[in-house]
């Protein structure tokens, strides 16, 4: 078989997950809750599919959820997007990722990513004929401990060919978050360019310390370039749902419904009928940060009493953790020796990076996911207090 991908394998959290279920260890690798989404969204399921719901969906996802999250977008960053022709339901974020990157990105074109990163934009870009173009995150250092867009550098590396710029704020696995300044960067490095910005904001709900998500939404001269794609399974604990969204102006996202429409025509009905419904309260998005902060905390303060050193953690539900104390091994065989022999699953951040064995990439960091119950976290530390 001539493959079109054919340097990827198994994704890193299918492999974790699989070992921690084989070895029986408790899952902080991959990202999802381990506790239900409130009872009232799940009674709006069965409300739903009552009512009769339960066929083909329109195309762009149902009005009434397109309108919620327009009301949304609006009320939270001051961004007008038309519902009838600007916002597309989906299934899940990965589906808009993989929907706008290959609705823009074509053979030829450059598309920037900045690395580490989440793990289905290259091979998005790749299915496109385009090519991925990594910029690597400044690293942390002594005087700045977590990591932070190197903005020169994405400035550098955009040519005459470069057709996109995917950026990830909150991101995954750093859990490093913009500031508006970050927007005026960004606003200025795109400015004279063609460059459509795709701007995976899943995690927008979850930021900490009083912190306000820098939404690309917020800049008319961003949203007017820009698909933004979000997701229902971070905001309101419903990963396996797999609905997220993608705003972008109506000749973007003409183009992106062209390909939505042939790759999965429309998404469960049911669930978009009980999510509009729970979105209408603000307060089941607001209330995030505070939820997902305890839990930070209770895992930062755990893991102060092990040999794992962590970094700051902003936003999102990863936290990362240097091991150099513990192991020289490279953070693959690490994450493996964590979780067979100490009980406790992690993600290698080797894996967001194209090459993974490349010495940049290899910095002893592991990825632990704190959106987990307090019991969950409680039981992990216990164990990473033995290794
Ligand atoms: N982007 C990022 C940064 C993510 O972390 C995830 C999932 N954890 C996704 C996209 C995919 O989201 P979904 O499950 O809605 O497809
Ligand atoms: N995005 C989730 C994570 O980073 C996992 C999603 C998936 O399993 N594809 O852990």
């Amino acid at each position: 078989i001539n493959s079109k991908l054919p340097d990827v394998g198994v994704t890193i959290f299918t492999v974790m997950s699989r070992l921690a279920t084989e070895t029986r260890a408790i899952n902080l690798g991959q990202g999802f809750p381990d506790f239900d989404p409130d009872a009232g969204l799940l009674a709006q399921v069965d409300a739903a599919m009552a009512a009769g719901h339960n066929q083909y969906a329109p195309m762009p996802g149902i009005p009434a959820l397109r309108a919620a999250i327009a009301a949304k977008t609006r009320a939270l960053y001051g961004a007008a997007y038309d519902p009838e022709t600007e916002i597309t339901v989906t299934s899940g974020a990965t589906q808009a990722l993989m929907t706008a990157i290959l609705a823009v990105a074509g053979a030829g074109d450059e598309v920037i990513v900045l690395e580490p990163n989440y793990d289905s934009y290259v091979p998005a870009i790749r299915l496109a004929g385009a090519v991925p173009v990594a910029v690597q995150l400044l690293a942390p250092t002594p005087e700045v401990p977590g990591y932070r867009p190197d903005w020169d550098a994405v400035r550098r590396a955009i040519t005459p060919r470069t057709r996109a710029l995917v950026i990830n704020f909150p991101h995954n696995p750093t859990g490093a978050v913009l500031d508006e300044s970050d927007l005026d960067e960004l606003e200025r490095i795109l400015a004279d360019t063609g460059v459509v910005l795709i701007s995976d904001e899943v995690y927008e709900h979850i930021v900490f310390d009083d912190r306000r998500h820098a939404s690309i939404a917020r800049r008319p001269a961003l949203a007017a370039r820009s698909f933004l794609v979000s997701s229902f399974g971070k905001t309101f604990h419903t990963t396996g749902w797999k609905i997220g969204y993608c705003c972008a102006p109506a000749a973007l996202s003409a183009e992106f419904r062209k390909i939505h429409q042939f790759m999965v025509f429309a998404v469960s009905t049911p669930m978009q009928y009980a999510l509009s419904t729970f979105l209408e309260d603000p307060r089941h998005y607001l209330e995030l940060p505070a939820f997902y902060q305890a839990k930070r905390d209770r895992l930062e303060a755990g893991l102060k009493q092990t040999r794992f050193r962590t970094l700051p953690c902003p936003g999102t539900y990863f936290l990362l953790a240097d091991y150099s104390a513990i192991s020289d091994a490279p953070e693959s065989e690490f994450a493996r020796w964590l979780t067979t022999e100490h009980g406790v699953a992690v993600i290698p951040i080797a894996a967001f990076h194209a090459d993974p064995d490349a010495p940049a990439s290899n910095r002893q960091l592991v990825r632990f996911c704190f959106a987990k119950k307090d019991s969950t976290l409680d039981a992990a530390l216990e164990r990473l207090k033995r290794v």
